[in-house]
């Protein structure tokens, strides 16, 4: 395994439409170890989530995973999620505000509004399909991440641009805040 370099905010890669995978692709030994390897660098940079394209390979595939994250300690477990050609559909017009940072957007967090409730299909890595809603904070991950796949980013996302923070300054100016309104969220979708 090895742990793959990360695109940042300006590399075109991070603007293309990532191609879909072919199922004869998805199983070939060379795209399973590339799963590991976006895995391993998501854990090795402590993302919930990253994208195909943010190290450099269009392709739409996504692995989530959150478990007790020292980046966003206030969001809920996700299991790791290996997400192959993924479809989202929102079920609500409803949004809620998700304080987001991104692994390409190095050193900067933002308000985006993320839909509340949302209907995920796609494939797992050995190709079987995968059905089911997300909701809540767990929804906004989620949308965070196929947004790459479509070529955006969060700042695409954020509309109030005064929410625009280094890390240093969330947690010292909003950190206390987000973690209250988060908690009210989870409270709200259940995650
Ligand atoms: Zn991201």
């Amino acid at each position: 395994m090895a742990i793959l370099k990360i695109a940042t905010l300006g590399h075109p890669v991070l603007r293309k439409v990532a191609r879909p995978v072919t199922l004869e692709e998805l199983r070939s030994s060379e795209t399973q170890r590339f799963i590991d390897d976006l895995v391993e660098t998501m854990f090795d940079a402590n993302g919930a989530g990253i994208a195909a394209n943010q190290v450099y390979e269009p392709i739409r595939i996504c692995v989530i995973c959150v478990k007790d994250n020292p980046r966003y300690p206030y969001k809920p477990n996700v299991p790791l999620t290996i997400l192959v050609n993924p479809e989202l559909e929102p079920l609500t017009d409803e949004t809620f505000d998700n304080y987001e940072g991104c692994l390409s957007v190095p050193n900067l967090r933002g308000v985006a509004p993320r839909f509340a409730h949302v209907r995920l299909r796609a494939r797992d890595r050995e190709g079987k399909p995968l059905d089911y809603e997300v909701k809540g904070l767990t929804a906004g991950t989620f949308q965070h991440e196929l947004d790459h796949l479509d070529g955006k980013l969060f700042v695409d996302r954020v509309k109030d641009t005064t929410t625009l923070s280094t890390w240093q300054d969330f947690e010292r100016y909003h950190m206390t805040a987000w973690v209250e309104r988060a908690k009210a969220i989870v409270a709200e979708y259940g995650s």
